[in-house]
């Protein structure tokens, strides 16, 4: 056990050094940036102008995918999910903070597509609404068991999903935006898939979570409103809380294309 806490703290100096030598300037404003902290695997820079936190070397497309393909019980999976009903309930009085029944009077059709929609939870929880919703996951068991709940779901990574029924009236990220490598490209392409009346929700922790090592990313206010507005998206109502079943403070909103 002393051992591995040795190892880590010689990666987590590594990753240190390996910070401050190889800093990219901030991927959303190109603001000059701060150490904010380092793991064993990621130094972490704070942009001094719009707020992002974000890793300092940026790892490759393969090591990402990989640790969500492969990993059966991956943080991302066992983290949340003691009590589902309690999970559901507190995710619809987040949609409804976010005034999403306006938008589910003004919306016949109800097309909704979760990326990274894990189990199919967030998929319940908009069907119960009366929503018609599909996922994408790129993790092949937990989009089985999103199946299994009788949700339509492409199994791939938002960098090379094709949803085959886009545009939708309603798409989601949740959680999802703080582990993709670069987020202003992904809000681009999903963009695509949104209808012209469409909307996109987006929620992020707002605060970081260095104990979370698949997090490349912690958003700002300031940063998550760049990041809509500089890939033609207006954003058009926020909500930030704190999570009762986590104590997570996240930050919510919903964004139209401008
Ligand atoms: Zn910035």
């Amino acid at each position: 056990m002393r051992h591995l806490a040795g190892r880590r703290l010689l990666a987590t100096a590594r990753t240190w050094a390996r910070g401050l030598l190889h800093g990219r300037p901030c991927p959303i404003c190109a603001g000059p940036a701060r150490r904010a902290g380092a793991t064993w695997r990621h130094a972490y820079l704070r942009c001094t102008r719009c707020g992002l936190i974000y890793v300092a070397e940026l790892p490759g497309a393969a090591e990402v995918h990989a640790a969500y393909a492969t990993a059966g019980s991956a943080t991302y999976q066992v983290e949340h999910k003691r009590d589902w009903a309690a999970w559901r309930e507190h995710k619809q009085r987040t949609l409804d903070a976010l005034g999403l029944a306006d938008l589910e009077r003004a919306t016949a059709r109800k097309r909704a597509l979760d990326l990274g929609c894990g189990e199919g939870q967030l998929l319940t929880a908009l069907r119960d609404r009366g929503w018609d919703a599909r996922g994408v996951e790129l993790n092949r068991s937990l989009a089985e068991q999103a199946r299994a709940l009788g949700f339509r779901v492409t199994t791939a990574a938002l960098e090379q999903a094709e949803p085959p029924d886009a545009p939708f009236d309603l798409l989601l990220l949740f959680h999802l935006l703080e582990h993709l490598r670069d987020p202003l490209a992904a809000l681009e392409r999903v963009r695509g898939w949104l209808g012209p009346r469409g909307w996109l929700l987006v929620e992020t922790p707002l605060r970081p979570d260095y104990d979370n090592t698949d997090h490349l990313y912690c958003f700002s206010g300031a940063a998550l409103d760049l990041a809509l507005r500089r890939t033609g998206l207006l954003p058009r109502r926020w909500y930030d809380y704190v999570d009762d079943c986590y104590r997570h403070h996240n930050l919510a909103v919903l964004a139209t294309p401008a």
